[in-house]
C-alpha cells in the first residue's frame, strides 16, 4: 500500500475543507476504499475520516425517513422507521455480510465500487481505473456484467443492494461542497459509462454526502427486494429487483421497479413499469413486465442467461404482491 496522509474531520464543513486537494477521499466504515488501496487500485494521497461526524441519525417524519451517511448500514436496518419500509430493509440486510454491515456506512455504500475483477486487478488494463487503457471484460470473463446500459468502454455493474432500493422508492441523495447544499435524485446519481466510465456519479471532486431522504411510500403500497446469488451469504447480485407496488380492485395503480445485476447502475425501468399499470397484476402481465425490461438487452458470452433470470425473478416477486 502507498503511504497516504491521515485527518479526522470535526464537522461536515471542515471536512469538505479538508478533502479539497484533488487526490484525497473520504472514509467512514472502510470496508471497501481500504481493500482497494491495499490492492493499488485506488491510491489517494490523503484519507479524511467522517465516521465519527455527527450523521449518523435516522430520522423519520410524515413524509419520510432521512438516513444519515455515516449511520451503519446494520443499525440503519433495524430502525423501525426503515423496518416499515420492507424493499429498503430487506435491500440493506441482503448486502455483505453481517460484520461488514456493522462497519459499512450508507454513503459509503452508495459509493462502492464495482465488483469487476478486472477493475480490482491493478495489473489489468480498465477504462474505469486507467482510462484509455481498454475495457478486457467485453470478450473477456463477463458473467457478473451488465446486459443494459453498457456501452464499448465499460459493461460493469454497480454492486449496491441499497441503490436498487432507493432508485425503487425515488429517494434522494443529499450533499455538501464548498458552495452549499445540494439534493440529486438518485436516478440521476449514477452516471451511465459512455466514453468516461472513470466518472461513476454526479458528485463533484469533494463533495461530500450528508444524508439519504426516502419518501414514504404511500398507503396501501407494497414493497419488496429479491436477490438472486451465487451463495446464500456475502454474494453480489446476479440479479436483483426492487419493486414497490400498489393495487387497488385488483389492478395495478403504481408500479416502480428496479433492478440490480444487469445495469451499469441501478436500473430503473419505465417500460415494465407501463407494462403494469392500469392491468390486472397477473403472471402474463408480470412477464410482459419482463419482456419489456430485457428489449434492449445486450448479452454479451458469459451473461446471457440473465436476460431469462431477471425477467423470472420479477415474475416471482411481483407473485407475491397483496
Ligand atoms: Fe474496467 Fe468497466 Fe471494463 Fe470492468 S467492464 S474492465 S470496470 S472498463
Amino acid at each position: 500500500m502507498r503511504d497516504f496522509a491521515y485527518a479526522r474531520a470535526a464537522g461536515p464543513q471542515e471536512a469538505v475543507q479538508l478533502a479539497a486537494p484533488p487526490h484525497a477521499r473520504y472514509v467512514a466504515g472502510g470496508t471497501d476504499l481500504l481493500n482497494l488501496m491495499k490492492d493499488g487500485v485506488q491510491e489517494p494521497d490523503l484519507l479524511v475520516d467522517v465516521g465519527a461526524l455527527d450523521l449518523a441519525g435516522v430520522q423519520s417524519s410524515p413524509e419520510g425517513v432521512r438516513i444519515g451517511a455515516t449511520a451503519r448500514m446494520s443499525d440503519v436496518a433495524a430502525d423501525p422507521a426503515v423496518t416499515a419500509i420492507p424493499v429498503l430493509a430487506e435491500a440493506l440486510l441482503a448486502g455483505a455480510s453481517p460484520q461488514v454491515r456493522n462497519m459499512a456506512s450508507i454513503g459509503g455504500n452508495l459509493l462502492q465500487r464495482t465488483r469487476c475483477w478486472y477493475f480490482r486487478d491493478a495489473t489489468a488494463p480498465c477504462n474505469k481505473r486507467a482510462p484509455g487503457s481498454g475495457c478486457p471484460a467485453l470478450d473477456g470473463v463477463n458473467r457478473w456484467h451488465a446486459v443494459l446500459g453498457g456501452s464499448e468502454h465499460c459493461i460493469a455493474v454497480h454492486p449496491s443492494d441499497l441503490a436498487v432500493a432507493l432508485t425503487a422508492l425515488d429517494a434522494t441523495v443529499n450533499t455538501l461542497r464548498g458552495d452549499g447544499e445540494r439534493s440529486i435524485p438518485v436516478g440521476e446519481f449514477y452516471l451511465l459509462p459512455g466514453s468516461t466510465p472513470d466518472r461513476e456519479t454526479a458528485l463533484h471532486p469533494g463533495e461530500l454526502i450528508t444524508s439519504v431522504d426516502v419518501p414514504t411510500p404511500g398507503r396501501g403500497t407494497w414493497s419488496r427486494y429479491l436477490k438472486l446469488r451465487d451463495r446464500a451469504t456475502f454474494e453480489f447480485a446476479v440479479v436483483s429487483v426492487a419493486a414497490v407496488v400498489r393495487l387497488a380492485g385488483g389492478v395495478v395503480r403504481e408500479a416502480r421497479l428496479a433492478f440490480g445485476g444487469i445495469g451499469t447502475r441501478p436500473w430503473r425501468s419505465p417500460e415494465a413499469e407501463a407494462a403494469l399499470v392500469g392491468r390486472p397484476l397477473t403472471a402474463a402481465t408480470a412477464q410482459a413486465a419482463g419482456r419489456a425490461l430485457v428489449r434492449d438487452a445486450v448479452p454479451r458470452r458469459h451473461n446471457a442467461f440473465k436476460v431469462d433470470l431477471v425477467q423470472r425473478a420479477l415474475t416471482q416477486l411481483l407473485g407475491g404482491v397483496r
